[in-house]
């Protein structure tokens, strides 16, 4: 029986780092990334209003425990915001576990969905258009609402449960795309480029999947397993099983991409992303260029409608 350097029973081998850890001296390393990342990146600040983004999915919960748990030693305002795309099956099944976790933790929760803001649910969108595929509307839909309510809301700090892994993958996306444009807004903290953008912080992005996995379960937090129906990207599959290869094989891979992206990171920020964006002329959400890609999406919708 492996030992943790505590001496109690080792529960789990980090094979990147090569520690055997017991389940409070494992809990405490998570903790402590997680810290750590936004005390040396300075993600928040002293009279911040931190609107956590949820799902009900295992990042985004153990997420807003952590920042519940950060509050009570440093002084912030928490809410949490929840958007129902409309995918059925799916997101009625996750957004229990958001309102049981907010209840429980006592953080207020705000609501939006995709069919109230824009008139569709995504799965009325993949009926009418499905030329991008379904993450794709999605994601700028999602980032369009998040950032737009996190302002009503009052906040100053949108926090996303990114972890390790989505990173890395979006990280050799980007690159085996040539994006470079979205190199530059991969980093911990995404400059304030617009008085309307709320900057994002993502504090998980160091710590790899399974261990908040882990992490989720030994604290009983619970959160769906669920996956959605849409996730299977032929592009990101590929980058995600190459990436598990090479961890597998080289232990430390995704760590050691992440941290020479980050290296980078002021050189793309300066090279690729602009100093200021500009505002949609439809919608006054900031955009790459006069009319934003959510504005462009609907137009394509209600082109293909008839109306
Ligand atoms: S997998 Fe795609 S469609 Fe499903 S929630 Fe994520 S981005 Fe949206
Ligand atoms: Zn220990
Ligand atoms: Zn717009």
């Amino acid at each position: 029986m492996q030992q943790c350097s505590c001496g109690h029973r080792a529960i789990y081998f980090r094979r990147y780092s090569g520690q055997h850890l017991c389940k409070r001296c494992f809990s405490r390393s998570i903790f402590k990334k997680f810290k750590d990342t936004i005390r040396i990146n300075k993600l928040i600040e002293r009279d911040d209003h931190v609107v956590c983004g949820v799902s009900g999915g295992k990042d985004s919960l153990v997420l807003l425990h952590m920042l519940k748990d950060l509050q009570s030693k440093f002084q912030f305002e928490l809410s949490a915001l929840v958007i129902d795309e409309g995918i059925a099956g799916y997101r009625d099944v996750s957004l229990p576990y958001v309102h049981r976790a907010c209840k429980q933790l006592g953080v207020p929760l705000h609501t939006r969905s995709f069919k109230e803001a824009y008139g569709y649910t995504l799965d009325e969108v993949t009926q009418i258009e499905d030329r991008l595929g379904a993450c794709s509307y999605c994601g700028v839909f999602r980032r369009n609402i998040l950032n737009q309510a996190s302002r009503e809301i009052g906040g100053t700090k949108l926090a996303l449960g990114h972890n390790l892994d989505d990173e890395s993958q979006v990280i050799l996306m980007n690159m085996l795309r040539g994006d470079m444009g979205r190199f530059g807004r991969t980093g911990t903290f995404y400059k304030d480029v617009h008085p309307k953008f709320i900057p994002r912080i993502k504090p998980l992005r160091e710590i790899p999947e399974k261990e908040l996995v882990l992490y989720a379960v030994i604290s009983g937090i619970e959160f769906d397993f669920e996956e959605c129906p849409y996730a299977h990207e032929a592009f990101r599959d590929d980058v995600r099983d190459f990436l598990n290869d090479m961890e597998q094989k080289r232990p430390g891979t995704k760590h050691t991409l992440l941290k020479t992206y980050d290296k980078l990171f002021p050189i793309f920020n300066e090279q690729f992303t602009p100093e200021s964006i500009a505002t949609c002329k439809r919608c006054g959400e900031p955009s790459i260029s006069t009319l934003c890609k959510k504005c462009e999406m609907i137009d394509d919708i209600k082109k293909k409608k008839g109306y």
